[in-house]
């Protein structure tokens, strides 16, 4: 890699993971701009690809076929990905405000986040009735409403709301697969019976005749009564009513119409059209702000009035791609044309579908084989990476035009750098960086940040004893906030494994040099992070060193207070034969984050296994003491058997591991099946002359996740056989679901392998 791409000089923040943003990152990642950064903030890791959901309700997709991957896509694109909820931008300040994060900093932005639901224009439909929209949304109604036709029992009624393709495409598709739900369970389909309603005096209102008849067609030949010159104008529970006196009665009534922009647009002060959408011109900047790029649903071009289709969504990809990078290299943008005409194939549920375009017109089972062929053919490209890595490798110098103070610290940044003292972050960056991370006072803590000193003077209050550890990593995700919650709940692990009360932290960072505000802002989210942690769990940050590195890194030096007389300390050498194994949380982050590095591993993994060391040990420890816990370790670097081992061996015990018990993270089986492990696990694998039965247990399927390296692992403890089913219970109810027994502590035998392991 050339050395100027290491300094990131920009910031390009994507709000939202819709179609135009995908190809972006798709783009991006095909050609990257050195020193421009990308950061994607969506609500949704699995982002929908509107083409094919018809055909994912009709059964003849699955899940993944019709998802984009936006995690992995981001990692192929060298994007961050943050999994948030974008509720506000601070255009003085540049910033993207999220719901759970600490504000994002951006050069630029572009927003492609679709159109929200506006059901309050219509009395009773906010109470009433399932949107499609926002279409992310929509798989958890449909998955819902399909419970609720699959436990209705006799006849169900469905009412659609909107006959713009959507509506037409969605009544087809569900009843398509409504009726074979019901024959599935023996049941006569005939007990289904669909309306639409069409405000207009056609159904279709924006096709050609040809399509609108052959649709009418279809429709009356499935027995779905249309409603024409129907405004659905007020919904009552199991009843809709039309402009005109018409009313219906309606088991579930869908809503595939009146859509517009999200709530919390009107408050960033861009221009909106009347419907809420965000006004563009045809450089796809906002009217208000040459900044802020608008893409998809969202965007209301000005002259230009577009359908709300995926089609378009997708078009405009390529042109803000152009567009954001020319942003950055400040030279002149591009104008989107969008097309008069665009073609739509649009499916009638039974794998038949009907092409649209201008006054063109044709059907069969030929346009759905089309249809299909397009639409695959169009998610490969966002799921298949291995042909486009190659492309991603070739990197450029530095292009971006900077300022002449930005110039003097990007040459700084990529020039040889100090080390010792000089290899320190700079006082007014650091001071900066930390004005806004408030880590709580404590009244044993005499000297720490709120006075800050040489160093930090601490009391250890009588009757107490002083309880110490350190760790430190380096990142295993490139989101600094989530991993500074990571690395001081895994530095925290350790004090609480012992049943003592964490008291005070010191920090230690790297962070890699580059312009005055970029580093500043990355020691910002990643102590924002840290603290939050810390203050969660009563632990005072009191001081800290951060340095310049190659790679972003993170530990903790932490203090805590337990009984002087060890009344109350868990130690690994208790553990009595007979009592159970017990362990908190699920085993595979090694494996899993081994994956996510090579694009193997699914996006929604690695969400679940992030959430998974975030979730602090602290409260599982006083629920296992008072379950009579024996002794307890929490699980990391060493993975599970080799934590065990360091049990077992001052315990003079041997043990028994149910690999079927085993709780694993999701997809963690899966990436460990494909051989994909931590660069770490070899040397846990060396452990494994303590397992007695081994040779017959390698084939096993989670024998791998025994030697799997965790990060903020979970607790392993040993507790009375009696007690074991009552704690793993209220550990769950405290929130570990996945807590689980894993096996039993035996009396140390005659073998010098003191693990078996249960196949
Ligand atoms: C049933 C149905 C079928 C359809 N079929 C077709 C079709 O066949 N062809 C077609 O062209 N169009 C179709 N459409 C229309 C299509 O769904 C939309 O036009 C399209 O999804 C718009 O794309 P988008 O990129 O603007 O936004 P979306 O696809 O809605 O994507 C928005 C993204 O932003 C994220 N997001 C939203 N809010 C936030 C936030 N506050 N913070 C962070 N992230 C956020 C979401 O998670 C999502 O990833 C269909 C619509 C429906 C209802």
């Amino acid at each position: 890699m050339h050395a100027a791409t290491m300094t990131v000089v920009r910031d390009v923040v994507l709000i939202g993971g819709g179609h135009s943003h995908v190809v972006v990152l798709r783009m991006m990642g095909m050609r990257p701009l050195p020193g421009v950064r990308l950061t994607v903030i969506c609500t949704d890791t699995d982002t929908p690809y509107s083409g094919m959901l018809p055909g994912y309700i009709a059964g003849h997709y699955g899940f993944d076929d019709v998802h984009i991957d936006l995690r992995r896509l981001a990692e192929f694109a060298g994007a961050r990905y943050y999994h948030d909820e974008v509720i506000g931008i601070d255009r003085a300040a540049r910033k993207v405000l999220c719901r759970t994060r600490p504000p994002v900093a951006y050069d630029a932005l572009s927003i492609n986040i679709g159109s929200a639901p506006q059901l309050s224009r219509v009395k009773g439909a906010a109470e009433h009735a399932v949107p499609v929209k926002p279409i992310r949304r929509f798989n958890e109604r449909w998955l819902a409403l399909l419970a609720r036709v699959r436990g209705h029992a006799g006849p169900t009624t469905i009412a659609v709301v909107g006959a713009g393709a959507g509506g037409v495409e969605l009544t087809l598709a569900m009843q398509y697969r409504l009726r074979r739900e019901l024959a599935a369970l023996g049941r006569d389909p005939d007990e289904l019976c669909f309306h639409l309603f069409s405000a207009d005096a056609n159904i279709l209102p924006t096709h050609n005749a040809a399509v609108r008849r052959a649709f009418e067609r279809v429709l009356a030949e499935r027995g779905v009564a249309i409603h024409r010159d129907a405004e659905v104008i007020e919904v009552a529970a199991g009843r809709l009513q039309a402009r005109g006196g018409e009313s219906v009665d309606a088991d579930e009534i869908v809503w595939v119409t009146q859509a517009g922009g999200a709530p919390w647009l009107r408050d960033t002060g861009l221009a909106l059209d009347d419907d809420g959408f965000i006004r563009v011109r045809d450089t796809l900047q906002t009217e208000t702000d040459p900044l802020i790029f608008a893409a998809g649903d969202c965007a209301s071009m000005t002259g230009w009035p577009l359908e709300k289709a995926g089609v378009f969504a997708v078009r405009m990809g390529k042109p803000l791609a152009e567009n954001l990078r020319r942003t950055m290299l400040r030279r002149p943008l591009l104008s989107y044309r969008p097309q008069r005409r665009w073609l739509a194939l649009i499916s009638t549920g039974d794998r038949h579908a009907v092409a649209s375009r201008g006054r063109l017109f044709a059907r069969g089972d030929w346009v759905w084989r089309w249809k299909d062929w397009i639409d695959r053919r169009f998610m490969r490209r966002f799921g298949e990476f291995a042909a486009m890595a190659e492309v991603a490798q070739a990197q450029q110098p530095l292009a971006i035009p900077l300022d002449e103070s930005e110039q003097t610290q990007a040459i700084s940044a990529i020039a040889m750098r100090c080390g010792g003292c000089g290899a320190k972050v700079g006082a007014t960056v650091l001071a900066r960086a930390l004005a806004d991370v408030h880590p709580i006072e404590r009244d044993d803590v005499l000297i720490g940040l709120h006075a800050p000193d040489d160093a930090a003077v601490l009391r250890v209050p009588p009757g107490r004893a002083l309880v110490h550890t350190v760790d430190f990593f380096r990142a295993l995700i490139d989101d600094p906030w989530i991993f500074g919650r990571i690395a001081a709940n895994h530095a925290l692990g350790d004090i609480f494994a012992m049943g003592g009360e964490a008291q005070s932290a010191t920090a230690i960072a790297t962070v890699p040099p580059g312009l005055e505000s970029k580093v500043e802002d990355t020691v910002f989210q990643m102590m924002a992070g840290a603290v939050e942690v810390l203050n969660e769990a009563g632990c005072a940050l009191v001081g800290g060193h951060t340095g310049e590195g190659r790679e972003l890194a993170l530990g903790f030096a932490i203090n805590g207070l337990i009984d002087e007389g060890l009344a109350d300390v868990l130690r690994k050498g208790g553990m009595r034969a007979g009592d159970a194994l017990i362990l908190t949380k699920p085993l595979g982050t090694g494996t899993l984050f081994a994956a996510h590095a090579r694009l193997q591993a699914r996006g929604r993994w690695i969400d679940a296994a992030l959430e998974s060391m975030q979730c602090s040990n602290r409260a599982a420890v006083p629920c296992l003491i008072a379950h009579g816990a024996t002794a307890c370790t929490d699980v990391t670097g060493f993975g599970l058997l080799g934590h065990l081992v360091e049990m077992t061996r001052p315990s003079a015990v041997d043990a028994e591991i149910d690999l079927a018990a085993l709780p694993l993270l999701d997809g963690a089986a899966e990436t460990a099946a494909a051989g994909i492990l931590s660069s770490l696990q070899p040397a846990n694998v060396r452990l494994r002359r303590a397992l007695r039965n081994q040779p017959e247990a390698v084939a096993h399927p989670n024998y791998p996740l025994l030697f799997d390296p965790q990060t903020a692992g979970g607790l392993l403890a040993s507790v009375p056989a009696d007690k074991a089913e009552a704690c793993v219970a209220a550990l769950r109810a405290l929130g570990y679901a996945r807590t689980a027994r894993i096996g039993r502590v035996l009396a140390q035998g005659e073998a010098l392998e003191p693990i078996r392991l249960l196949l």
